[in-house]
């Protein structure tokens, strides 16, 4: 994989070279290394995918300027929350608190979506929301999710086309594990996908490991 940031000491000479004597062919930054142009092709490969070099028909190799920390921004920019989200899980606001418990340990989420008939978001029920309403042995048969969730206008939302790292800020902001994934419909914001820390966290490793062309 091309790990942007863990150049090997081969691929810093090309770029040294590069910078200093671009446009240049292969050709002859292989004669300035001694090696031959096949053995340089996978480090140029690298080293164009990556953004260090570009590359022109008949003119050769040159140097972007671009520098790691500026590449790295460059792919964070365009990260949306569209390749990392996942599916939601949603539960109808009449149902009960202990419904809630069962549907969290059944979907294996930590954060469910509450809607109405039409499938509109009105809320959001996190752990901690179940936890406050089993403190002093309430009847959770008889409590209905809509008292206990966090509620629309006050539910922070996001889009597909949004940026990851946006998301990332909110969280953090907000104090919160996830965002509902919205479309706007003419009755209201109907969810079709969840971002959570854990989706951010991928993204983030996907990115370190150079998985993120
Ligand atoms: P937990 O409560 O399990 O730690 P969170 O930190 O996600 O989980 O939730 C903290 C509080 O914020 C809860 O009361 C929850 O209802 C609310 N909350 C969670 N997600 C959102 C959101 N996207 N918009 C508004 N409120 C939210």
């Amino acid at each position: 994989m091309n790990r942007t940031l863990d150049l090997s000491e081969r691929q810093k000479k090309i770029l040294e070279i590069v910078k200093e004597n671009g446009p240049i062919t292969g050709e002859q930054i292989a004669d300035q290394l001694h090696v031959t142009r096949a053995t340089l092709r996978p480090d140029l490969a690298i080293l164009t995918m990556s953004g260090f070099l570009d590359a022109r028909p008949r003119v050769g190799y040159f140097y972007t300027g671009k520098t790691p920390s500026k590449l790295l921004t460059d792919r964070l920019k365009r990260m949306t929350v569209k390749a990392y989200q996942s599916i939601p899980v949603v539960i109808q606001e009449g149902a009960s608190a202990y419904d809630a418990i069962c549907t969290m340990f059944l979907e294996d989420v930590g954060t469910l979506f509450v809607v109405n008939k039409d499938a509109v978001l009105t809320g959001v029920l996190s752990r901690k929301d179940l936890l406050r309403a089993s403190i002093g042995n309430q009847n959770l048969n008889a409590i209905p999710v809509s008292v206990i969730m966090s509620r629309m206008p006050n539910i922070t939302t996001c889009k597909s086309t949004d940026l990851v790292i946006d998301v990332a800020k909110l969280l953090i902001q907000r104090q919160i594990d996830g965002l509902p994934v919205v479309r706007e419909t003419d009755k209201g914001l109907e969810v079709i996908g969840r971002i959570t820390k854990t989706n951010i966290t991928k993204a983030f490793l996907e990115l370190a490991e150079g998985e993120i062309e």
